[in-house]
């Protein structure tokens, strides 16, 4: 059912992403299945957005009234610093995305970026400030040059290639048909889930923001392919200003803070050491994905000897 009725709403969500140029919208396919709740205050003016320092102070929000799906979340991220959210499905971690970018407005609390509140400016300075890596990047029907260029239409050859050679992606694009102008999407060359991710961290290299959310794939990718993405992912991320929902831990051992989501409020905070020394909800995450990928890699091997 979802896969019928993402296309459509995603259509919606295009065309209004050209009437109010939000460059990345299109990406934002999971954040997006609603409708835009939000309006800008009367006179708003654009964020100025330096180095891009995020605060979450006491945030508690529902989508209906009836339940609180964030509960007094306060955390801040430093400028330049990565946070990654962990916890449970529907614990609330998309959610303090959303927010963030403010697909919804607050109930209580405040959101603060570089010292101003992000209720008090237009949607569209705050999202044209901030670069977002979705789990499924969606792609144009149209050539792989137009896709990265996506990110900053303004942007030269040059800089494109820079951006698709700081996405891993140059030397794969050079293999195309066509290079840099070969059709991709539906109707084109189908793109693997990890060429995808690419395209996407390219476009956000070209965005150049000072601030990155990123939505960390569930799928998974072959290990190789995954610790490409991984060292792109990092290059792209450093000094910059991430927020990542991570579902494998081992991606964020060395985040500056992770924030431990249960039941939409923060339950453990702190580096991976700290957290593991706590023997908590994080220790057993970690300790349920080592014995799940040592299963996997059990079978796998079962898989090659037989
Ligand atoms: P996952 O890891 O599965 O993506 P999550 O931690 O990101 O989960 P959220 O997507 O933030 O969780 O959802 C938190 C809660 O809010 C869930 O119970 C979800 O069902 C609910 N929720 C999310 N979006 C809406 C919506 N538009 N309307 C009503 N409830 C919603």
């Amino acid at each position: 059912i979802v896969q019928l009725y993402v296309p459509l709403n995603w259509f919606g969500t295009y065309y209004r992403a050209i009437q109010k140029n939000f460059v990345d919208m299109e990406n934002m396919f999971d954040l997006l299945r609603e409708e835009q709740e939000v309006i800008d205050a009367p006179g708003a003016g654009p964020i100025s957005v330096r180095r891009g320092a995020v605060e979450f102070n006491n945030v508690t929000f529902g989508y209906l009234p009836e339940r609180l799906v964030l509960k007094n979340v306060t955390f801040s991220v430093p400028a330049g610093k990565t946070v990654a959210l962990v916890g449970p499905s529907g614990s609330g971690k998309s959610t303090v995305i959303r927010l963030l970018f403010r697909f919804y407005d607050v109930e209580t609390g405040s959101i603060i970026i570089d010292g101003q509140n992000i209720k008090t400016v237009t949607q569209e300075s705050l999202r044209r400030s901030i670069g977002v890596v979705p789990q499924d990047t969606v792609l144009f029907n149209n050539t792989i040059k137009y896709n990265i260029k996506y990110g900053r239409l303004t942007a030269t050859d040059a800089e494109v290639i820079e951006a698709a050679r700081g996405g891993d992606i140059h030397d794969k694009i050079l293999q195309f048909p066509e290079g840099y102008e070969t059709q991709v999407g539906e109707r084109g060359l189908r793109l693997s889930g990890g060429e995808k991710q690419r395209v996407a961290i390219a476009r956000t290299l070209l965005k150049a923001p000072a601030i990155i959310l990123l939505d960390e794939a569930t799928s998974a990718l072959d290990t190789q392919t995954e610790r490409n993405i991984q060292d792109s992912l990092e290059r792209m991320c450093t000094n910059r200003t991430t927020i990542i929902v991570a579902h494998r831990l081992s991606t964020i051992i060395h985040a500056d803070e992770i924030l431990v989501l249960q039941e939409g409020e923060i339950v453990e905070r702190g580096r991976h050491e700290h957290l593991i020394g706590q023997e908590g909800v994080y220790a057993n995450m970690w300790r349920q994905q080592l014995e799940s990928r040592e299963n996997s890699s059990a079978d796998n091997s079962l898989e090659k000897s037989a």
